[in-house]
């Protein structure tokens, strides 16, 4: 059988293990050598060159599940981020992203290119014309990350793809939001999808890591760089990361159905002004997210109507975390004006649509019905 013909909880579960052959366990050994044979042997491996046997095998679990020949796992999803970057980007090209990335990523790019000579433009908007718009005739790589953070815009993946596959350039995606359980960005033709698998990957905000999957060519690329910084996973991550992975379309699909629950239930609510989840029918590009997403995700965002305090409320909260991550099992919420985007000022915040009322809502799998009523006590005790 093909990996493509395989379930998404039978990938989950299967691919990419290790048989026990010496003691017929039911599960991956844990290989924790940093050193391996090196003469006469076809693959010399080692920790940093990413393929000790549980690198290598949990990396087929990740390319199954996104379409594509190979990947690679590595220490934070900011390790494969900055790494698939460099191996397409050299001094004098140009990169085009998306006009909000992920904090880290904007981040880098706006501390880390100019050193490099390396040029970027943030489109205006997310549509495709915005990204055509912004290509130069040095432009290397287009990159984007749809649903967006925090406000769950979605981009055209097909057309963003098409239009760098008809310049020559490279596309890359962070897939993180929606995960490989409800999108595969492969199948619209993106080269390179990239992941924080701290986030849904893990599952249990207790892994940080992060994985590239591409075609082989391009991987190749990307392992001649990464040998080089030295951004991999450690075993002991590896195999904790297998672990995790077997459940992922069991919670993220759970997490998935909860958030459209509860994305219905606080939009008719009367002290929410506004929800952005691309599952309902109100969001502007509700029928885009229906054709490229298998499932709406499990993060939405609303915003409290304005005589609620947002921090007050979320101190108020007794089973719901605020917490600064996301994709955990348990249900957290984040104020992006207060923590993500606390660095940018009002008119900066204002421009982008991030009031002080937005709350970033990451559902996790508890009862609706518990979470509902969690958030009606913080409201009643206001
Ligand atoms: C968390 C995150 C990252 C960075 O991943 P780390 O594992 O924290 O390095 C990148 N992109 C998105 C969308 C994220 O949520």
């Amino acid at each position: 059988m093909s990996k493509k013909e395989l379930g998404l909880n039978t990938i989950c579960t299967h691919i990419g293990e290790i048989k026990d052959e010496q003691f017929k366990g039911a599960i991956s050994p844990i290989y924790l050598s940093s050193s391996y044979e090196f003469l006469d042997v076809d693959v010399k491996r080692y920790p940093r060159y990413f393929n000790t046997p549980n690198q290598e095998y949990l990396s087929k679990k990740v390319a199954a599940l996104e379409h594509k020949e190979t990947a690679m796992i590595f220490g934070s999803g900011m390790a494969a981020i900055s790494h698939m970057f460099l191996a397409f980007l050299k001094s004098g090209d140009h990169i085009v992203v998306q006009n909000t990335l992920y904090g880290g990523t904007s981040n880098f790019i706006r501390e880390e290119f100019p050193k490099l000579n390396i040029g970027f433009t943030f489109t205006d908007g997310y549509a495709v014309e915005d990204f055509e718009k912004a290509i130069q005739p040095n432009t290397k790589l287009i990159h984007i990350e749809t649903p967006s953070n925090p406000l769950l815009t979605i981009t055209d993946i097909k057309a963003v793809a098409q239009l760098a596959q008809s310049n020559y350039i490279v596309t890359s995606i962070d897939n993180t939001f929606a995960s490989p359980v409800n999108q595969n960005p492969a199948d619209f033709g993106i080269d390179l999808i990239m992941h924080s698998a701290t986030k849904y990957f893990g599952g249990h905000s207790d892994i940080c890591a992060g994985a590239v999957a591409g075609s082989k060519e391009h991987m190749d690329r990307i392992w001649n760089v990464s040998k080089n910084y030295g951004g991999s996973l450690s075993d002991f991550t590896v195999w904790m990361l297998e672990r995790s992975m077997k459940t992922m379309g069991l919670r993220v699909k759970a997490q998935t159905k909860n958030a459209k629950k509860m994305a219905k239930w606080l939009e008719q609510h009367d002290a929410v002004k506004k929800v952005y989840y691309p599952g309902l029918k109100s969001h502007p590009q509700h029928e885009l997210a229906k054709a490229q997403m298998k499932g709406f995700g499990a993060m939405l965002s609303f915003e409290l109507i304005a005589s609620i305090d947002s921090v007050k409320f979320q101190k108020a909260l007794k089973l719901i975390k605020a917490s600064m991550s996301l994709a955990g099992i348990e249900s957290t919420m984040l104020s992006p004006a207060q923590t993500s985007h606390s660095l940018l000022s009002q008119a900066e915040r204002d421009a982008i649509g991030i009031s002080d009322g937005l709350i970033r809502f990451s559902v996790g799998i508890e009862s609706v019905r518990d979470l509902k009523d969690d958030i009606e006590q913080a409201l009643k005790q206001l």
